[in-house]
């Protein structure tokens, strides 16, 4: 659509500023533009629909429909300390099958659009977080979709998402080409290299990539990033009972990464406990006791390590969990009642932190009270609306 500047302006405006997605609610532009728009768009920017939350203490996983049915997750992670994480999807599915991951049983559906992939942090900006850092650890392998790096532009575009790339992580399972891209055009984004195996004999019978991209060459490609950016490079390695745990395991990842030994100061070794799915119920992860010794092998070599502490395992919204959780058909009925709620959402005021922020319920809510989570001030509060004689403020441009 051919827009004046101008007006393009507003309407970024009206995006990422005010996180408006209805062009009905740009009350700024003109209603024939508006009413383009729509025809144009549909009735919100955001071309990906949500269709089932689950929330646990800390986690919120929204599972995403895209346009032509296939679905994704994504899963907003809110630190007790205020920081607000988004871990988001870039495939539905993914063609690496590592055996130990649930979005690996599902193969490849489709790569998402750049759009699709900015729309999920899109809809949270809208529904009111502060978004802190969001990583590539959802569903699929990042550097296997092209869009990709389409998608890394717009997010740290200081015109739309205006991310500082040090807020972004991307988790590999080790793509040398797109690593070596990462390198040159996003410097300074976060990496993390999913190593999970010491030996790449063991690696290849958990993650089949090894064959095509091995232990040694991968690394060698990190020593290269660091080498030119000077950036700390995260390695994840999810512990998985009687497979990959052992003293002698932990004695071969050191000899892996003293191979390294030059740029190893700026490696940092994450231990995962294993998150159980249900698509590969044999695996379990090992005692606290195994990994803690796991541990201090490795800090006594001098490795950077520690232990990761995950929330969200309860809802399968840990590592390795996604897994679109619901069948890949399009549910009509579900999709429309959500979309129905969506359209009656109201804004309201905390009642917690007053004017401070603005929380949303639907107005279909017909219980006396309702627990409310507030994204700004972190409380979850039991609301009873007549006690708290909330108001109801019809434009989402509410004073914050
Ligand atoms: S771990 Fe990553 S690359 Fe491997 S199957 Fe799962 S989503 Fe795909």
């Amino acid at each position: 659509m051919n827009l004046p500047d101008y007006r393009y302006k507003q309407l970024l405006d009206a995006v990422f500023r005010q996180h408006t997605i209805r062009f009905e609610d740009m009350k700024p532009l003109p209603k024939e533009l508006r009413g383009k728009l729509i025809e144009q768009f549909g009735e919100t920017v955001i071309g990906i629909k949500a269709i089932h939350h689950e929330k646990s203490t800390q986690t919120d996983k929204v599972l995403f429909e895209l346009p032509d049915g296939n679905r994704v997750e994504t899963v907003g992670l809110f630190y007790k300390e205020g920081w607000n994480s988004f871990c988001i999807s870039s495939q539905s599915g993914c063609a690496f099958g590592c055996k130990f991951c649930a979005t690996g049983t599902l193969g490849l559906h489709r790569n998402m659009t750049s759009d699709e992939i900015c729309d999920q942090v899109l809809y949270f900006m809208q529904q009111g977080f502060t978004i802190n850092s969001i990583s590539f650890m959802g569903m699929g392998e990042p550097f296997a979709n092209p869009n990709l790096f389409e998608a890394l532009r717009d997010l740290t575009d200081t015109e739309l998402f205006g991310l500082s790339q040090r807020r972004i992580t991307i988790s590999t399972i080790g793509i040398v080409p797109s690593i070596k891209r990462l390198t040159k055009e996003f410097p300074q984004i976060n990496l993390a290299y999913s190593l999970h195996a010491p030996t790449n004999q063991l690696r290849e019978t958990l993650m089949p990539i090894t064959k095509t991209y091995s232990l040694d060459l991968v690394l060698d490609t990190l020593d290269n990033h660091i080498r030119q950016t000077n950036r700390k490079v995260f390695l994840a390695y999810i512990m998985l009972k009687g497979i990959n745990d052992s003293e002698k395991h932990a004695e071969q990842l050191i000899e892996l990464l003293f191979r390294h030994k030059k740029y190893l100061a700026l490696y940092h070794l994450d231990l995962i406990p294993y998150n159980q799915t249900t698509v590969a119920q044999k695996l379990t992860p090992p005692s606290n006791k195994c990994i803690q010794a796991f541990c201090k092998v490795l800090h006594g070599a001098g490795i950077s390590v520690n232990i990761r502490t995950q929330f969200g395992s309860d809802i399968n919204a840990a590592c390795g969990q996604l897994a679109g959780t619901y069948n890949n058909k399009s549910e009509k009925g579900e999709t429309k009642m959500l979309q129905e709620q969506e359209k009656s959402l109201q804004w309201l005021l905390c009642p917690v932190c007053k004017n401070k922020t603005r929380v949303k319920i639907r107005d279909d809510t017909v219980l006396e009270k309702f627990p409310l989570f507030c994204p700004k001030c972190k409380n979850e509060t039991l609301i009873n609306v007549k006690q708290f004689n909330i108001t109801v403020i019809k434009e989402p441009n509410a004073k914050t």
